[in-house]
């Protein structure tokens, strides 16, 4: 709202030649009807409050049966329908309008509300282009930020000729400022929430989301007698990869790779960037079976596809090692799930990769390497299954 904007705001709400007492009751009802929707606004922090919110207030408060938001979309070139009364959304939700298209888009053109008390005698009106003719008066106000930007329009419609008083326009017009601020001010909210829960390269969850939905989870199981399953996987020889074809050929794969997982599980569960090349799962509900099965599917998937998505340009076959682990059967913890998800991984690493890993040969039982001095050790029967072992243990007891 620009300054004389504002001045005859003030106009309207404070300054009376006459001395008319239903005026001035009309606008302290006004007045406190501005500070309850402020009021509200301001505990909206979220879209999906304020839309709820700001319909409330319109019908109750207002007793505004017919209304149409319409927000520009973020080329800022399309008007569409963000929220309306139940009749009019069900017609018009698909309807858009461009710039300077329809009252509407002029409206977000000139940034200057209108006013039509009969909207057949009116050329410019193209009642929802067709799709809601039973309007008779109508008034468009525009959604200005306090900084003058314009995010879209509010419409308010009645099924009556001459229904609205010529006041309804400055009114309005207050009602929509604090309300394009306030759309704005949620949709902000809503980006940043966004952008804290997903990584920027791969567009999976991040590693806090994940850890706050594993903490849920496991709330979630403790009480209801559940299970579910974590699992941890890791590129394969990553390095070489990045050393051979170079870091942006790498993040290529990780995008690549990010889709496979995200596509291939169920939409419950929680797919998120664990660390530059590992990623962890979470799947609610499922036992140690369910998740082992989902995460040697995943790894076929990688060693077939991911190799076949670079065809054109042979890199040759590009794998996966996965550790699962799953509660009650691995750990009491969200902690010991996901330590005891990072040692199968690592088994699998040392057992040669392109693996999936869930259970440990002996679980974690520390190894005694100390050479029994009593016990003079007969290189010719030496188990070389059983060194390796032992080998891999001591590994992982280092791990
Ligand atoms: P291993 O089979 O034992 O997992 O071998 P590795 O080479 O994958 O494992 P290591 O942990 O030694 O190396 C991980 C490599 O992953 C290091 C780095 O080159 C690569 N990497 C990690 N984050 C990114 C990333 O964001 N982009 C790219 N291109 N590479 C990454
Ligand atoms: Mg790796
Ligand atoms: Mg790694």
């Amino acid at each position: 709202m620009n300054q004389s904007d504002s001045m005859k705001l003030d106009e309207y709400l404070f300054n009376f030649t006459d001395n008319n007492t239903e005026k001035l009751k009309e606008r302290f009802f006004e007045l406190l009807i501005l500070y309850s929707l402020n009021k509200n606004l301001n505990l909206s922090i979220q879209l999906e409050d304020l839309l709820n919110t700001t319909i409330n207030f319109l019908k109750d408060s207002l007793k505004i049966d017919e209304f149409c938001f319409m927000l520009l979309d973020n080329n800022r070139k399309v008007l569409k329908l963000w929220t309306a009364d139940k009749a009019t959304f069900e017609v018009a939700k698909d309807v858009t309008f461009n710039i300077g298209e329809g009252i509407s888009g002029i409206v977000v053109q000139t940034g200057e509300p209108i006013m039509i008390q009969d909207v057949s005698k009116d050329s410019r009106f193209l009642y929802y282009k067709s799709k809601l003719t039973n309007i008779g008066s109508f008034l468009s106000i525009p959604l200005k930020l306090s900084d003058n930007r314009i995010i879209g329009v509010l419409n308010i419609h009645k099924k009556e000729i001459n229904a609205f008083k010529t006041d309804d326009r400055i009114f309005f017009s207050i009602i929509a400022q604090n309300l394009a601020n306030a759309i704005e001010r949620a949709r902000l909210y809503e980006k940043v929430q966004k952008e804290a829960m997903h990584d920027d390269l791969t567009g999976l969850f991040t590693r806090r989301y994940f850890f706050e939905n594993c903490y849920r989870e496991f709330s979630e199981s403790v009480r209801f007698g559940k299970t579910f399953s974590i699992i941890i996987a890791d590129i394969d020889h990553f390095k070489y990869f990045n050393d051979a074809y170079g870091h942006p050929a790498g993040d290529a794969i990780l995008k690549e790779l990010a889709s496979i997982l995200r596509t291939n599980v169920r939409h419950s569960d929680i797919v998120c960037r664990y660390g530059g090349e590992e990623f962890a799962i979470l799947l609610s509900n499922t036992g140690k079976d369910g998740a082992a099965f989902t995460a040697d599917k995943l790894r076929t998937l990688v060693e077939t596809n991911l190799a076949e998505i670079n065809k054109s340009k042979y890199i040759g076959k590009i794998t996966i090692t996965a550790g699962v682990a799953t509660y009650p059967d691995d750990g009491n913890t969200v902690d010991e799930i996901i330590s005891k998800a990072d040692k199968f991984l690592y088994i699998g690493k040392v057992r040669g990769r392109n693996t999936v890993v869930n259970s440990a040969p002996i679980d974690s039982a520390p190894v005694d390497t100390t050479p029994v001095a009593s016990t003079p050790v007969d290189s010719t029967t030496v188990d070389t299954n059983v060194v390796s072992e032992n080998i891999l243990l001591q590994d992982i007891a280092q791990h």
